[in-house]
């Protein structure tokens, strides 16, 4: 018997946002691999073993799943959002690449979901209409420098700028210094959108600008939309404003 091994999205939060596909991937898995949180997302199914690992643990959660598919089994791994998005499926292709000859015979699959910039966007109107990046503000996996070189590129070059992973309990002062660098490239007023716990229950979010910014806590459920000069704010009466940046742009911003 042959293994198969799926890494499944599981979109921002509430079930409604699950794929078909991502729901028949996990109905079909016989042992599910994530971190403890998303895992409590999927619902129980009888026969299907669970496993469940710290946030910091991509590495091992990988090869665990990896070493259970080669035995034969069907094995999910899941990510909350988009598994593609600073999530398992490059840890999984990592550790394909790193490893024995027969994990790069199995059989690997991918289910996208729904990831939290594009779960963010809808609620608030289209702030990635045109040309936007995204970036991840964790320096876990690389150094502060590539960071800030990257920041710096993107707000010069005038992309709209998802920014993943803003502050952890082991980064606090990341996400200021990465303001101070936005504010050498863009005007005060540049629109800023937090959203924190996007899809959830307790989902909140705040329309303010690269000025005030510093005057909203982000935490590791936060995603933070940094507009370009092109992105906009319409105001209207007794309804929350729409943030939108308009699909022709008309000048270099550098
Ligand atoms: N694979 C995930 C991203 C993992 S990185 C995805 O595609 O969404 C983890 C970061 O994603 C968090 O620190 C936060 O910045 C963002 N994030 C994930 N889910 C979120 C949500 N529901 N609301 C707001 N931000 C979220």
């Amino acid at each position: 018997m042959s293994g198969h091994l799926t890494v499944v999205g599981l979109g921002p939060g509430d079930a409604r946002y699950l794929t078909q596909e991502a729901n028949v991937a996990l109905a079909a898995a016989d042992a599910l691999y994530g971190y403890g949180p998303y895992l409590d997302r999927v619902p129980a199914r009888a026969g299907q073993s669970r496993h469940t690992s710290g946030n910091r643990e991509e590495r091992t959660r990988a090869t665990a799943a990896l070493r259970h598919a080669a035995q034969g089994a069907r094995v999910a791994v899941v990510s909350g959002g988009d598994p593609g998005v600073f999530a398992m499926a490059a840890a999984v292709c990592e550790e394909i690449e790193a490893g024995p000859e027969s994990w790069h015979a199995l059989d690997v699959t991918f289910v996208p979901g729904i990831t939290a910039m594009l779960a963010l966007a809808a609620r608030i109107g289209a702030p990635l209409g045109h040309d936007f990046c995204a970036l991840s503000l964790s320096d876990n996996l690389k150094p502060w420098e590539l960071i800030e070189r990257r920041l710096d590129a993107a707000a010069a070059a005038g992309f709209v700028i998802a920014l993943y992973n803003p502050v952890s309990k082991a980064r606090p002062w990341q996400f200021g210094r990465a303001i101070e660098r936005l504010r050498v490239h863009l005007p005060g007023a540049a629109p800023i959108v937090f959203g924190r716990a996007v899809g959830r229950t307790d989902e909140s979010l705040n329309v303010t600008t690269l000025d005030a910014a510093d005057r909203i806590q982000a935490d590791m459920a936060t995603l933070i939309i940094v507009g370009s000069r092109e992105t906009r704010v319409i105001a209207r009466n007794g309804r929350s404003p729409l943030v939108y940046t308009p699909r022709a742009a008309s000048e270099i911003n550098a």
